[in-house]
């Protein structure tokens, strides 16, 4: 076979070195941090790679990340599980409003295992490194890339890496899995590529998040996610007896931003009655706020034509949204799952693997992204709206209605946890002929309703 190299050992990288190594690639990783993952992942969270800021933000894995794993890593799920992640099923939150409880064929597809971030990724990293095709460097960074001295019409051909040691790589296919700030696009533009399309925005939310650990996981009275006027609540089970518990707002409302503080934090999320209980258990952490986190989507053939060939972008360093749907391990590992497929039929011919390689991503993963940045601009407008004491931007109706539907009908329902899980995209599940059915029926009523969750003058009152 050939010889791959990956740009960022984190998870996305990883989990494309394991798919590629399984293929009988020879696979080097570089991952510019030198902190080796702990050996018994639980330890990951007080001891590893603490100054990644987003490594203690909460984390969800998804259906769609176990599906991957299932079909493309085999006993990856098995040894999530065994570092204690906890086994979430997404049907055990159907609203009560559901009289029709029974299972239905394929429901364990709404199976997965979770937990935090650090841990998750010291299992994905051991899972990894026990392969002997695989040899991942830390602490070696990336600093630029190496070229072919010939192009084909004026597309620079990628033969390799060059490491901040003076060191130099070559391989058959460098793959860019450097994350949300890789600088691989001037990299390439330093070879003499045209530059990559790109689309970016901020997309205006701030987090603030407190972990939590127990002897009792709390149950969910709610879905895991709920919006409340100018604010949303975010609760996530995390492995070996852990949660988190999330308060989000627009950055555009500077009188939330006392959420900060542990005793706003408390006292607002203790104001949500279907959510106050996920506060009783052991703070294993301060408030952790995030704001700043930016949209990007990047593409890499231009007018019909790469940029460059002999280069893969992955992952978050293809496009990140902001995580308030929690998305994007599970887009990535997509992502690396159609890159093994691209590699498998395409490698040899450069050009056509470039294109190929753009055709699949804009066909499996660039629809979460556009979904996702369409969700968030109407999120942060409702926020705007009710921060500024207006009505909140209209629904369509037909999404009122699926609103609706989703509340009493147990099909309907699921094909919701397919969309929000990635299973499914939502172009897809809206026009099944079942679903477009039973959510025509619906009556959806005038008033919308009023989730038990703080109003914003009662929100106000709490914070000040
Ligand atoms: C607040 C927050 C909450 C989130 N919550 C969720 C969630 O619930 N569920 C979910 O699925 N996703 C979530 N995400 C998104 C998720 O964190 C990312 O999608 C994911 O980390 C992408 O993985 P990656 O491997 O592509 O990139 P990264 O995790 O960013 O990894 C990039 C790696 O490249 C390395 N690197 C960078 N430059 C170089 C270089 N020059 N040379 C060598 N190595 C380099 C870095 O050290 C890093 O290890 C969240 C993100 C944030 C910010």
């Amino acid at each position: 076979m050939g010889s791959v190299v990956v740009c960022g050992g984190s998870m996305i990288g990883l989990l494309a070195a394991a798919m590629l190594a399984d293929d009988g690639f020879d696979v080097t990783v570089l991952e510019a941090d030198p902190d080796p993952p702990p050996p018994t992942p639980v330890d990951a969270w007080d001891t590893w790679r603490r100054g990644v800021p987003q490594f203690r933000q909460p984390h969800n894995l998804f259906p769609r990340f176990r599906d991957v794993a299932d079909a493309e890593l085999p006993g990856l799920a098995d040894a999530l599980r065994a570092a204690g992640m906890f086994t979430e099923n997404m049907l055990a939150n159907m609203p009560p409003s559901i009289n029709d409880r029974s299972s239905r064929p394929g429901d364990e597809r709404f199976t997965y295992p979770t937990g935090r971030r650090p841990v998750i990724e010291a299992v994905v990293a051991a899972y990894v490194e026990q392969r002997p095709r695989v040899d991942v460097r830390r602490g070696v960074k990336a600093t630029g890339l190496l070229a072919a001295t010939d192009t084909v019409d004026g597309v620079p051909h990628v033969t390799g890496v060059r490491c901040a040691d003076g060191s130099e790589l070559r391989a058959d296919l460098v793959i860019d899995a450097m994350g949300r700030r890789t600088p691989a696009a001037e990299w390439l533009q330093a070879l003499g590529a045209r530059p990559p399309e790109v689309q970016s925005e901020d997309s205006g939310f701030i987090y603030y998040t407190k972990f939590f650990a127990g002897p009792e996981m709390p149950p969910y009275m709610s879905g895991p996610l709920m919006p409340a006027e100018s604010f949303s609540v975010l609760t996530l089970r995390g492995d070996n007896d852990t949660w988190s518990v999330t308060l989000f707002t627009a950055t555009g409302d500077p009188a939330l931003k006392s959420f900060r503080d542990t005793d706003v934090f408390d006292r607002v999320m203790r104001a949500c009655p279907l959510q106050a209980h996920w506060l009783d258990g052991t703070p294993i952490t301060d408030v952790l706020p995030m704001a700043g986190v930016l949209d990007r989507y990047r593409r890499f053939v231009v007018d019909g034509a790469p940029v460059a060939t002999g280069f893969a972008a992955v992952g978050d360093s293809w496009a990140c949204t902001n995580p308030s749907a929690g998305r994007g391990l599970s887009v990535g590992a997509v992502h690396a799952q159609a890159l093994r497929e691209t590699v498998r039929d395409h490698l040899d011919e450069p050009r056509r693997f470039a294109l190929a390689w753009d055709a699949v991503t804009e066909e499996r993963v660039a629809p979460f992204y556009r979904n996702q940045i369409a969700d968030d601009r109407a999120r942060v407008a409702d926020m705007l709206a009710v921060r500024d004491g207006l009505e909140p931007p209209a629904r369509s109706p037909q999404s009122l209605a699926f609103q609706v539907a989703m509340m009493s009908d147990p099909d309907v329902f699921r094909a919701a946890l397919e969309m929000a899980s990635c299973l499914a995209f939502p172009q897809d599940v809206l026009t099944r002929p079942l679903i477009r059915e039973r959510v025509a029926q619906v009556t959806v009523p005038e008033a919308p309703v009023q989730l038990p969750m703080p109003r914003r003058s009662e929100l106000l009152e709490l914070i000040s």
